[in-house]
């Protein structure tokens, strides 16, 4: 059985959930100590048990101890079960990170799935759903499976009620993939959505991130949801490259002026734009799993996260791949080999 420190490294949710698609594709057991133990609020929550009881349902999986606030469970996966299978995050809990932690296994099913998600869709700390769509989801298909995303409603915390679709055409095996150059940009998009708040803190959010970017007016669109979706901000700024795509969110919180907000996401934009990554940060933990499970392959990313490096060590306990992170002059080189 392999033992996990979920403490090690960034030590948050994604060591959990890294290992349960781990566990299912590989049919290794596991078990993990420590959950979040550094966290303000340690332990196993909320959003983990659907993760978790969805990897159960999907994978015929047994797993001990599961429970909110649980700090170690054993899981032991067993035979894939593609086909309808429908999670409700009983929070406003992450439904994209439920997805990202099934897809794995689903897509080198033998036979499609359909998901039906129920929870939060544009999340703090976690893929909202255009990024799944726009920057995480091409990457992947271009590895073989064909998986398709559609939102149905948006869930902003702390209301959520989201709900996103997606269906799921495996493949055999995923093919290696060398994402080195971008390409040139192709366009550009910052969207900014409000949800039971006034227009106007949205409109102030796209001025102040059109001015660090200089990105023009046409490219900028303000997106009022329904009443009942809220409260709820999010201001997404899109790049779209020949070989790649990058969003970067930021959420608007009471006390935080909407020009922050605005300022803040367009700068992180602005350091992805001066460098020649493919990958932005978020992407660049996100790709390590489906590289690694392809066996090998490589991309160009900004300065690795500390939610890189720590996937990177989860991965090579399951899987005997070697990961490396090479600094470069205007981006860091991550390859992924099979070892001998
Ligand atoms: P954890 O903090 O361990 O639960 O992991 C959070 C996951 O969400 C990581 O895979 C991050 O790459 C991803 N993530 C967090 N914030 C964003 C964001 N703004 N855009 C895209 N992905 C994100």
């Amino acid at each position: 059985m392999i033992v996990i420190d979920g403490s090690e490294g960034e030590g948050g949710g994604q060591v959990l959930r890294t290992a349960l698609s781990l566990a299912l594709v590989t049919g290794k057991a596991f078990r993990i100590e420590n959950i979040r133990a550094n966290r303000s609020r340690p332990g196993v929550m909320r959003q983990h048990v659907t993760a978790v009881e969805a990897a159960c349902a999907i994978g015929g999986a047994e797993c001990e101890e599961l429970a909110v606030g649980a700090s170690a469970l054993s899981f032991t996966p067993g035979k894939i079960k593609p086909g309808e299978h429908r999670f409700a995050v009983g929070t406003a809990g992450s439904t994209n990170l439920v997805l990202q932690t099934v897809l794995p296994p689903l897509m080198l099913a033998g036979a499609p799935s359909r998901l039906v998600l129920e929870g939060g869709t544009h999340n703090i700390y976690a893929p909202p759903f255009d990024f799944i769509e726009r920057v995480f989801l091409p990457v992947l298909n271009r590895m073989g499976p064909s998986v398709t995303a559609r939102l149905v409603r948006h869930g902003f915390y702390p209301a959520g009620g989201g709900r996103i679709e997606a269906e799921i055409e495996p493949c055999r095996s995923l093919s290696r993939l060398d994402l080195v150059e971008r390409g040139e940009l192709r366009s550009v998009k910052a969207r900014a959505l409000v949800a039971a708040l006034p227009g106007e803190i949205a409109a102030r959010e796209l001025d102040a991130a059109g001015a660090v970017l200089g990105w023009p007016e046409e490219a900028r669109r303000v997106e009022q949801l329904s009443e009942r979706a809220g409260p709820g901000n999010i201001l997404m700024l899109e790049a779209v490259f020949d070989q790649a795509a990058e969003l970067v969110s930021g959420f608007g919180k009471p006390g935080v002026p909407a020009q922050i907000v605005g300022e803040h996401a367009a700068k992180r934009m602005a350091g992805y734009l001066a460098s020649t990554a493919v990958a932005g940060p978020y992407l660049a933990d996100q790709l390590l799993l489906p590289f690694a499970l392809a066996g090998g392959g490589s991309f160009t990313t900004v300065k690795p996260s500390q939610h890189s490096r720590t996937a990177a060590e989860v991965i090579s306990r399951f899987l005997d791949v070697g990961i490396s992170f090479e600094e470069r002059d205007s981006d860091h080189l991550v390859s992924v080999r099979k070892m001998d």
